[in-house]
């Protein structure tokens, strides 16, 4: 362990609120699919900063957006104009079939405006006289905040913060019935990830993704998906709605949409949008120059031919290694995958937790969610012989954990 790391150690054991369990090692510049450490150590990113860095780290494209527009202005608040908003929502609007965009700095806050979006739209049609409830998903992760919060069907999150926000309807996630079941003239919005990807990388179907759309087009409420993780090309499409022929009324983006600088959006239908006027919703950083200038070059790269199919043809190779790992270790419960957003479920969380300990020591990122689910998010960038070195030490890894188990 150098110094300098356990300097800092220190002084952040002293000096932060105590949030993170973070893992001892120092990251000091990264390349492509590479992060280097404090001794000059490399390891193979397959989490991105939890699915943000998805040009990997240093891309020509993004280094010059940045350079280029912190030279020019960084900040000028939302009391004025400047250039990026509006190509921004633009090359949106074009990937998500959603007319209009608000621009915001993190993921929970996007969910928290599409919860505004969704309850002051239903105020409207109701003139304030009905209360609204939401139809959420058991299982699910929509951000830290107390409406995000509200709206997670995870009592971990929630319980030591209660009370939360009243009118929230917790669903079992992809059940047809209690969906249908629970569903009336009282809710405004039905809402879910697209992908579940804390809760260990669990796809909505297609099924219970068409019985929402039906449900909320018939009675006016709103589809709204969260694909803060898997949306804007991780699952090789812009979105991993798209997989299914479904359109939502509300989406949420944020994670990789400014290639590692704060920026979250929620897209909206036209007349969904219209529930906002000015002075409903704001944000003093949300949508400055720099994160839009970044973003718009984050989207035009993924936007280049053959890119999103670089994407499915590495997802799918990815996946059959893992397929075929799981043939291999008894140890391995379920394999499950969309593009490059993937999960090997394991039987045991102390296996699972020293997988990736193990894993690191290799000189391989990866991350434990849900207690027992193995979770790689590489960069778009990753190529077949990253993922080959990954595989075959993790064949090792699971190997060396069957002997101590
Ligand atoms: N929604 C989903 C699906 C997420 O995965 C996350 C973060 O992991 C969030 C919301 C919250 O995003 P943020 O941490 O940027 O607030």
């Amino acid at each position: 362990m150098s110094t300098s790391l356990h300097t800092i150690q220190q002084q952040e054991s002293a000096l932060l609120i105590h949030t993170y369990d973070r893992v001892p090692v120092l990251f000091e510049r990264g390349e492509g699919v590479s992060l280097f450490d404090s001794e000059g150590r490399e390891y193979i990113d397959f989490l991105s900063g939890i699915g943000v860095n998805a040009l990997g780290h240093g891309h020509p494209a993004i280094r010059a957006a940045i350079a280029a527009q912190t030279e020019r202005l960084i900040h000028v608040s939302n009391l004025f104009f400047h250039e990026y908003q509006a190509p921004l929502a633009a090359r949106l609007a074009v990937a998500s079939g959603l007319e209009r965009a608000f621009f915001c700095n993190s993921g929970t806050e996007a969910w928290e405006c599409a919860l505004k979006l969704a309850r002051a739209r239903y105020h409207r049609a109701s003139d304030g006289k009905r209360k609204p409830r939401l139809l959420m998903m058991k299982n699910s992760f929509h951000g830290r905040t107390l409406g995000s919060l509200a709206t997670t069907g995870n009592p971990a999150y929630r319980t030591p913060f209660a009370p939360m926000l009243p009118g929230v309807t917790f669903v079992r996630f992809n059940d047809v019935a209690e969906l249908e079941a629970k569903f009336d003239s009282s809710v405004c919005a039905i809402g879910m990830e697209t992908i579940q990807g804390e809760g260990g990388v669990y796809p909505a179907s297609r099924e219970f993704l068409e019985a929402a759309r039906e449900l909320t087009r018939n009675s006016g409420a709103l589809l709204m998906l969260d694909e803060i993780q898997c949306g804007l090309g991780r699952t090789g499409k812009m979105f991993a709605y798209q997989h299914h022929g479904i359109q939502p009324d509300i989406v949420t983006v944020a994670k990789p949409l400014a290639a590692g600088l704060p920026l979250g959006a929620v897209l909206a239908r036209e007349d969904v949008a219209a529930s906002f006027h000015p002075g409903m919703h704001g944000s003093t950083f949300g949508g400055g120059p720099l994160a839009c200038a970044v973003a718009v070059a984050f989207l035009d790269e993924v936007s280049r031919p053959g890119f999103l199919e670089h994407v499915s043809t590495v997802g799918t190779y990815f996946a059959d290694r893992l397929l075929h790992l799981k043939t291999r270790h008894r140890s391995i419960r379920e394999v499950r995958a969309v593009g490059l957003m993937l999960a090997v479920e394991l039987k045991s969380s102390a296996l699972a937790k020293s997988v990736v300990t193990k894993m690191m020591e290799r000189g391989f990122i990866i991350n434990r969610t849900h207690d027992v689910v193995l979770r790689f998010l590489p960069p778009y960038i990753v190529q077949a012989r990253h993922i080959d070195a990954m595989v075959d030490a993790l064949d090792e890894v699971l190997a060396g954990g069957h002997a101590n188990a």
